[in-house]
């Protein structure tokens, strides 16, 4: 009895050697094109998720109480990248928190930041 195979890309009955996985040289290359994406999204993704679990740590590792006021070089000299955070949190007096999952800072005057811990509060609407 013949194999029936289909092709991976449109689903059409493949004819000639079994090993063939797309009908045409247009569903090969359309096939291949989609995984270069998903593969380039996966990489982006793993990117930031790493700058964000960079971040996280090192104010974790700058802050370990919670509660810090350091120059804002500190986190500089760390790594640290101001570009990737998780949320903001704005307070009734207009200051700005920068939240990396369960940490976030307060850029402060004088080049100062006050580091803090992620507070239920801060994800009320
Ligand atoms: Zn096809």
């Amino acid at each position: 009895m013949a194999q029936v195979k289909s092709c991976q890309q449109c689903g059409t009955g493949i004819v000639g050697r079994s090993d063939k996985r797309f009908c045409s040289d247009q569903c090969r290359y359309q096939s291949n094109n989609t995984a270069k994406r998903q593969n380039q999204e996966e990489k982006r993704i793993q990117q930031v998720n790493t700058a964000l679990r960079k971040n996280r740590s090192i104010l974790r590792q700058l802050s370990p109480k919670g509660k810090t006021t350091i120059p804002r070089q500190y986190l500089e000299l760390a790594g640290f990248d101001f570009r990737y955070l998780t949320q903001f949190y704005r307070t009734h007096r207009g200051n700005t928190y920068h939240l990396c999952y369960d940490y976030g800072y307060l850029l402060l005057p004088e080049e100062k930041v006050l580091i803090v811990n992620w507070q239920p509060y801060m994800e009320a609407t």
